[in-house]
């Protein structure tokens, strides 16, 4: 499990550009109806068209690798930044690999200490205020305000664990970057155990 880091300024400004972004493409997408989700931000995969890259900003994408021998094979998924693997280490140093499983249960995890009863409830009581006919506007902004900050926290964190915790803050370079979390190693040709 990658531990969290605090996100530096502009990512977290990063961060606010993205949610603005998506919610432009959303109402592009979709005419303003807020119903169904918008293709480019689609995927099967948790994490891609949400989580950037901590050192540009960038999209991550899921690689695939085949890991062990004989019997034993099985293919490992995980995230990494788009801008590196595609475009190289002078665009973005950042080489680091995260395996997918160990990512999204990070964030999953951490949605799941967000999302409490409490909470919830709270959301189902204003929506429900929200859909009556007195104080719309008013019931509609607040939730619109809450709805931002549990998506600027939910951005901010998911960001931390995407990056993983064994990155120095601030450094990019590309041997830095391949410090990987625990049980995210790839390239080994060797057979190695899910369970290292
Ligand atoms: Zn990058």
């Amino acid at each position: 499990m990658p531990t969290l880091r605090v996100v530096p300024e502009n990512l977290w400004q990063g961060a606010h550009e993205r949610i603005a972004e998506s919610r432009t493409y959303y109402d592009k997408a979709t005419h303003c109806s807020r119903q169904g989700r918008p293709r480019g931000v689609d995927s099967k995969y948790l994490l891609p068209g949400f989580a950037r890259c901590g050192c540009c900003n960038g999209g991550l994408h899921v690689r695939s690798s085949n890991q062990g021998t004989g019997a034993n094979r099985w293919r490992a998924f995980s995230y990494a930044c788009t801008a590196h693997y595609n475009r190289g280490p002078d665009v973005c140093g950042n080489a680091l690999k995260i395996r997918m499983e160990v990512a999204d249960e990070a964030v999953v995890g951490k949605l799941g200490e967000l999302l409490t009863p409490d909470l919830v409830d709270d959301v189902i009581v204003r929506v429900r205020e929200l859909l009556g006919p007195e104080h719309q506007d008013e019931h509609r902004s607040r939730v619109a305000r809450d709805l931002r900050a549990a998506e600027n926290q939910v951005e901010r964190l998911t960001d931390a664990i995407a990056m993983g915790g064994d990155l120095p803050t601030g450094g990019c370079k590309a041997s830095e970057g391949r410090t990987a979390a625990p049980g995210t190693r790839q390239d080994d040709a060797g057979a190695r155990g899910k369970s290292q």
